[in-house]
């Protein structure tokens, strides 16, 4: 039983992507041409933006996010202490310094309150991170920010397709920014990223940023990158869309599945919507206090399962230079500790989703006292 499988997805959409590539052979254009300026106007127009900026991966989308609001050296930017590497990784690019916060135990996203509490004079830009396809609370996160006149920027890139009550994301903050990785639930056959913003002048400033910095034949003030999504990614991507909403569908599907399975297992605690969320499921984590042995069970039963993520960021030994210490963000620590990803993809077999429900239900009788 693997972790992910794309292979499910693609099968039925083989001859479509196939045509599609075979047009970009044809045409001649490779980089910087009409499919990657078709794909960043359905994205875009998808998260309900107005302008979408094809960059070649999720970190870059970030870093020039941040490079196109004027973040740098001596800003503070407020990050979540459980999020992927890059989106911290982003902040320190940009050369400013990442101010991780604590979570929400419910959620793991982002707490607003600590959020608010971590507020300084320095303190320019916030990102939240939609994790596992959650999205965060945007009505507190977008008013606490405008009450302080900080700059907002999603890390979209788990999450294509959510909304917080009603309103997707990747159109919340100033400019935002996601990843077509492979695994993502919008993925590519390779690298792939994007920035999305109804503000033409952030957008022509990230564009810049993108290609050296370059506005015409003139260089913009901060020195630009060569980042880019091309044609090919572009146009399989394309073809990829039109099937999101659909696969989404389906991952919640499979979610209320697993709920429904799971959710009376006392070792385990499922993940549950709240009001005014409408998650895509991009990983489907649960939580136990046997994490590991459980891990170690189900691998037993040949199920893989992943751990998003083992460390927080504030205790990466690469990010101690920042000062933080064991202790710092009690919910991340203890979400790194218990958090197990079970393997959830569109085209997942009935019998399959089966299987990992009856690896960890027969967990319980092996673990005996839990
Ligand atoms: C995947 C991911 C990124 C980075 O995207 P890449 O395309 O791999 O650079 C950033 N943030 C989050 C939350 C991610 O899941």
């Amino acid at each position: 039983m693997p972790f992910f499988d794309p292979r499910p997805m693609h099968l039925p959409i083989k001859q479509a992507m196939a045509e599609a590539v075979q047009r970009v052979i044809d045409g001649g254009q490779y980089v910087r041409g009409s499919a990657l300026e078709r794909f960043e106007k359905s994205f875009a127009t998808f998260c309900g933006a107005t302008q979408g900026i094809g960059v070649g991966n999720g970190l870059d989308a970030l870093h020039i996010a941040l490079r196109s609001l004027g973040v740098g050296p001596g800003d503070e930017v407020i990050v979540p202490a459980n999020t992927f590497v890059a989106t911290a990784l982003a902040v320190v690019h940009a050369g400013a310094v990442p101010h991780f916060v604590d979570v929400d135990a419910t959620t793991a996203n982002i707490d607003p309150d600590h959020f608010e509490r971590a507020i300084t004079s320095r303190t320019k830009a916030v990102i939240p991170v939609h994790l596992y396809g959650r999205p965060c609370d945007m009505g507190r996160i977008m008013s606490i920010a405008h009450a302080h006149d900080l700059h907002v920027v999603e890390d979209n890139a788990q999450a294509h397709g959510a909304r917080w009550e009603g309103r997707r994301t990747g159109s919340f903050g100033q400019i935002n920014a996601t990843s077509f990785y492979p695994t993502k639930n919008l993925g590519a056959l390779g690298d792939a990223g994007m920035l999305t913003t109804s503000s033409p002048a952030l957008a022509t400033t990230a564009r810049a940023l993108s290609n050296y910095g370059l506005i015409g034949s003139r260089l913009a003030p901060t020195p630009g990158f060569n980042s880019r999504l091309d044609e090919l990614q572009a146009a399989i991507l394309q073809v990829k869309l039109e099937h999101l909403e659909r696969w989404n569908v389906e991952r919640r599907r499979l979610a209320a599945i697993y709920e429904g399975q799971l959710e009376r297992l006392p070792h385990i605690v499922v993940p549950m919507e709240r009001r005014g969320e409408h998650g895509v499921y991009h990983l489907y984590v649960v939580r136990s206090p046997h994490r590991d042995a459980l891990r170690v069970h189900l691998a037993q039963h040949g199920v893989a399962t992943l751990v998003h993520y083992p460390v927080p960021l504030h205790l990466h030994a690469e990010l101690a230079y920042l000062g933080g210490r064991p202790g710092d963000h009690p919910t991340a620590e203890l979400l790194a500790d218990t958090s197990l990803s079970l393997p959830l993809f569109p085209g997942m077999l009935e019998q399959q989703q089966a299987r990992v429900v009856d690896a960890i239900t027969s967990f319980r009788t092996v673990a005996g006292a839990v």
